[in-house]
Order: structure tokens, then C-alpha cells, then sequence
């Protein structure tokens, strides 16, 4: 993959670093932060100061706009580390045209290559002792921005920050998943934001999650606004099923377009499969589940790559799926990218960004 000039980034090293006082073996998703983080602000029209300096508190004007107006974005990435100590970032381009779609749906300025790419090269470089070489663990990166005017008239943000922050995350146990078909709550409608990755798509999924949780699920397979019929996503990671040698996954601008699913089509259609980009209806699943023709179902997304779907909730009734294990496709795609992504084998596709 091309290189990236790194841009004029002012550097702040902490003075005392935490990387000795981190348990490898037990890492809690998200609750350990790497050394440092990189700021870069925007005003006036321009990206300012690019710097990196040691992670901590930044600190906000309770007018902050972001807090009541909503605008806000992210992105989930991963590093990984090859027996050889390269350090690799899976896909990190398609993150950034993605983190520039979901500003321009929210009115906020786009971050620039030499910022994003750059930007992450130079981080992850910094606190490349960070990604684990434990087996199946990552370097988790999250790059965010936010609107911070000081300002309760509602109007876009006229300054922002963005901010990437890392941290190490352990092997990901792929539990088999028990989905509830939503059709009483919408996620995303024709014409909003569901294809953008902004923090309010989270906020209105937390509620119908919990009731389905309380119900024994353990997550949504949302639906369209209008009819509750076609499926969409499951709200934090995107759905795929198998039927023949068909991979079929939903499509529109409704859900979220994951770098994990583009992936997986992508290699599908390498290997023969037939790759199906389209509506998906909750009755062609349910039917297909229930004759046998509907093989394999999957949840994708940055975070575990793919799980399992081994139960669908829908109308009270409780579809039951063929076991994980039994399951040709699911498994070779996910020992594929993982061995991808750790280069254990080639790199067929040109996906791994070596930062170096
Ligand atoms: C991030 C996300 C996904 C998965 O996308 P990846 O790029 O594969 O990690 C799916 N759905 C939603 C709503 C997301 O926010």
C-alpha cells in the first residue's frame, strides 16, 4: 500500500510511560488507553495544530455544541502485530473515505489524508510497543471528531477536534449470537444517517437493545423504517448469510457499510462464490432457515470479524440455525483475514497498511 507522508506534527512525549503496568492477559475492551493520542484542531475555515501529546482529560465548555446538537463521528480500526514485530493496520483507507462520508452527512469538515492517514502512521509508530503480540489480540484504534463552538445557537459547530485514541484489546471469543428481529423500533430510514458512523446511531439503539436483552437476546437484527420486512444490520456490526454458494448480505444507504463485509465479499467473489448486494426480506430468511437452504449466518464487523448467528427471534417464534462448527464458509473466511491480518500468509489483496 502507497506510503503517507507524515505531516508537521508537534510531539509531546509522556514522560513516564503505563505500558509495564498492563496485564496482556486481561484486557477488558476499551478500558486501556495507549501512551498517547493525537489532537488536531480545526477553525477558521482550516485544519490548525496537529499534535500528539500523552493520553489524558481534555477539557470542554459546558456549551460545547457536539453535546446538545449531536455532532459527532468515529471510527473502529485494528493493528496487529506479525511474529516478526511488523506492525500492520487492516484497511485503514477505507476508514477514512468512510470517517469523510459520515462528516459530510453531518455537516463537519473533512480530515485530510496527511491528518487521518499520516496522522495514525505516526501514533501507532509512536506506541507501536502497545499492539499485543499475544495470540488473536490487537491494538484497538478509535479516531473521532466532534463540533466544540461554545454555543447553544443551533447552527453547525464552526471548530472541531480530531482525536485518535488506541488501546490494546485481548483474543475476541466468538460467542454464538441469539438475534431479535426489531419491528417496533426503526435504527435508520430512507434518507437519514444510518450508512454514517455518528455516535447519535448508537444513542437510539441502547433502549430496544435492552428490551431485547432482557428477553434473552443478545442483540437486534434491525429492519426497514417502513415495513419491518427487509433486514438491515445488526447495529454494530453487519449480517450476512449463506445459501447455496451464494453470499448474500443487505444493502443500502440505511446501514452501515463495513470494511469488515466489503472484505468478505470481496474474497468471496475471489474464491468462486456468487457475492449478492440487495434487499434481503425477513420472510426469505425465516423460509430458508426453516427448509435447510439458509446454511450460514453471520454478524461482521471490526471487533470479531465474524461471529456466529445460531438463533433469529422473530414474532415470538425462535429459528434455529445449523451449528457454528459445521459451518465451510463462515470458518475459512475468518481463519483467512485473521491470518491476513497477523501475516501469516500473503497479502493477496494489498490490505495490510505496514506502518514502518
Ligand atoms: C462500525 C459498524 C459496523 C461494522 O463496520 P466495520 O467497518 O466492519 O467495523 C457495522 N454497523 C455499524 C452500525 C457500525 O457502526
Amino acid at each position: 500500500m502507497s506510503a503517507v507522508d507524515t505531516p508537521a506534527i508537534q510531539l509531546a512525549r509522556t514522560p513516564k510511560s503505563r505500558l509495564s503496568q498492563v496485564d496482556f492477559d486481561n484486557l477488558q475492551f476499551g478500558q486501556i488507553l495507549s501512551d498517547h493520542m493525537l489532537v488536531a484542531e480545526y477553525a477558521d475555515g482550516q485544519w490548525k495544530e496537529v499534535s500528539i501529546v500523552p493520553y489524558g482529560d481534555i477539557s470542554i465548555s459546558p456549551s460545547t455544541s457536539a453535546l446538545h446538537y449531536g455532532q459527532s463521528i468515529f471510527e473502529g480500526i485494528k493493528a496487529y502485530k506479525f511474529a516478526d514485530g511488523t506492525v500492520s493496520i487492516f484497511r485503514p483507507d477505507k476508514n477514512h473515505e468512510r470517517f469523510n462520508k459520515s462528516a459530510v452527512r453531518l455537516n463537519m469538515p473533512e480530515v485530510p489524508e496527511e491528518i487521518f492517514m499520516g496522522g495514525l502512521k505516526a501514533l501507532i509508530n509512536l506506541d507501536r510497543d502497545w499492539v499485543p503480540a499475544t495470540p488473536g489480540a490487537s491494538l484497538y484504534i478509535r479516531p473521532f471528531m466532534f463540533g466544540t463552538e461554545a454555543a447553544l445557537g443551533v447552527h453547525p459547530s464552526l471548530s472541531y477536534k480530531f482525536i485518535i485514541i488506541t488501546g490494546p484489546v485481548g483474543a475476541y471469543y466468538n460467542k454464538p449470537l441469539r438475534l431479535k428481529v426489531e419491528t417496533q423500533f426503526t435504527r435508520a430510514a430512507e434518507g437519514g444517517v444510518g450508512f454514517s458512523k455518528n455516535a447519535g446511531n448508537y444513542a437510539l439503539s441502547l433502549y430496544p437493545t435492552r428490551l431485547a436483552q432482557e428477553e434473552g437476546f443478545d442483540q437486534l437484527m434491525w429492519t426497514d423504517a417502513q415495513e419491518h420486512k427487509y433486514i438491515e444490520e445488526a447495529g454494530t456490526a453487519n449480517l450476512m448469510f449463506r445459501v447455496g454458494d451464494t453470499i448474500i448480505t443487505p444493502s443500502g444507504d440505511t446501514i452501515l457499510h463495513g470494511v469488515t463485509r466489503r472484505s468478505i465479499v470481496e474474497v468471496a467473489r475471489h474464491w468462486g462464490y456468487q457475492a449478492e448486494e440487495r434487499k434481503v426480506s425477513v420472510k426469505e430468511l425465516i423460509d430458508g432457515i426453516k427448509d435447510g437452504t439458509v446454511t450460514e449466518a453471520f454478524a461482521a464487523g471490526t471487533a470479531a470479524t465474524l461471529t456466529p448467528i445460531t438463533e433469529i427471534g422473530y414474532e415470538g417464534e425462535i429459528y434455529t440455525l445449523p451449528d457454528p462448527a459445521s459451518r465451510e464458509f463462515s470458518n475459512k473466511i475468518l481463519q483467512y483475514l485473521n491470518d491476513m491480518r497477523y501475516g501469516r500468509i500473503a497479502d493477496e489483496f494489498g490490505w495490510n497498511f505496514i506502518v514502518d
